[in-house]
């Protein structure tokens, strides 16, 4: 399969190159790394993500070299999708990606659906920046401190900071090679974890004070509203990171966290859309749940959207805990 995407990427001229909506430092990483490694090679890139930057990731080189709309003038030989488990996952820009010759899926979710004329899908890497990273070894173009910074700020982040399940070897050894190309461990820190808003510490208070837990005490869940959010004055990618605390909890192996999403309340219905963030302890696969509500992940980290009530929602996934 590696070859197979090499072999395409080499043939392409113009090259889209997207990740997923709300993207965290993998989607992100990844895509710089293989953005730059691209253009290294004297292609034209374009590089593509339907939301804002989040604060945290704006210290990345190349940055602002991400786009937000694709221009309907623009045509493209080659798209590589990177760490999406399906093409919707980018968003608005999935149906123009779809029309584009060859679609290069590159991910490591468990619930890919193999979409694309090449796929790239390994579920034993640590995060999709380590796919990237092979395949920029294995195609000699090297690596710079702005590809090494991506790739590991990518690592960094999907790993939780080498503490997650996805940890590996390669997680290691990676990031002691990107080191090793000049990256400053210690900077990348500071302008992920080291520096956070005062809205996005009393978001933290607010998302703590949410915390319920099922009667069995195996599942925990959070609730963030947009009220919470408008109050704090932060917005969703202050969000990243607050479910860890509900499943930290002694006895926990479930954690779900209800994000309710920016879009009006729908007027007729009165049905609002929310996120659902879940995680595990690693005894339990939470990508089937996710899965059994259109959503999809990794067996201990996975998501899905949902429109209905918050009564009826937190009903439904209290009821989950008596699977565990
Ligand atoms: P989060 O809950 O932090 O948004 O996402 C956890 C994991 O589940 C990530 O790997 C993410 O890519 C995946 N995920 C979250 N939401 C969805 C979704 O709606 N569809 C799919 N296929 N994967 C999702
Ligand atoms: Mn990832």
């Amino acid at each position: 399969m590696m070859d197979q995407i090499i072999q395409h990427l080499k043939k392409s001229k113009h090259v889209l190159l997207a990740s997923h909506t709300n993207p965290d430092g993998d989607a992100i990483g990844s895509l710089l790394a293989l953005g730059i490694a691209l253009d290294w090679l004297d292609k034209k890139i374009f590089l593509f993500n339907e939301s804002p930057i989040p604060a945290v990731y704006r210290f990345l080189p190349f940055i602002e070299r991400i786009e937000h709309e694709i221009p309907a003038t623009l045509e493209f030989d080659t798209a590589v999708i990177l760490d999406c488990g399906n093409i919707q996952r980018i968003g608005k820009g999935s149906p123009a990606a779809c029309r584009i010759p060859v679609i290069l899926n590159i991910d490591h979710h468990i619930t890919n659906n193999n979409f694309g004329t090449c796929q790239l899908v390994d579920t034993k890497a640590c995060s999709t920046a380590e796919i990237v990273y092979r395949t920029i070894k294995k195609m000699e173009i090297p690596i710079n401190s702005a590809i090494a910074t991506s790739i590991y700020t990518g690592i960094l982040t999907d790993t939780g900071s080498f503490r997650f399940s996805n940890t590996n070897k390669s997680a290691f050894a990676i990031c002691e090679e990107m080191i090793g190309c000049g990256v400053n461990p210690y900077e990348v820190a500071q302008h992920v974890y080291g520096t956070y808003s005062l809205g996005r510490i009393r978001l933290l208070n607010l998302a703590l004070d949410s915390i319920e837990i099922s009667t069995n005490g195996k599942l925990s869940m959070m609730t963030i509203t947009q009220e919470m959010i408008y109050e704090t004055g932060t917005n969703s990618e202050d969000i990243d990171g607050l479910i860890n605390y509900a499943k930290r909890i002694e006895d926990v192996k479930v954690a779900a966290l209800i994000q309710e999403q920016k879009t009006d309340s729908n007027q007729s219905t009165g049905l609002k859309t929310f996120h659902v963030s879940l995680r595990s302890d690693g005894t339990f696969d939470v990508s089937a749940i996710a899965s059994a509500f259109g959503g999809g992940g990794h067996s201990s980290a996975a998501g899905f959207n949902i429109e209905t009530t918050l009564e009826a929602l937190k009903t439904q996934i209290i009821r989950l805990s008596e699977k565990i």
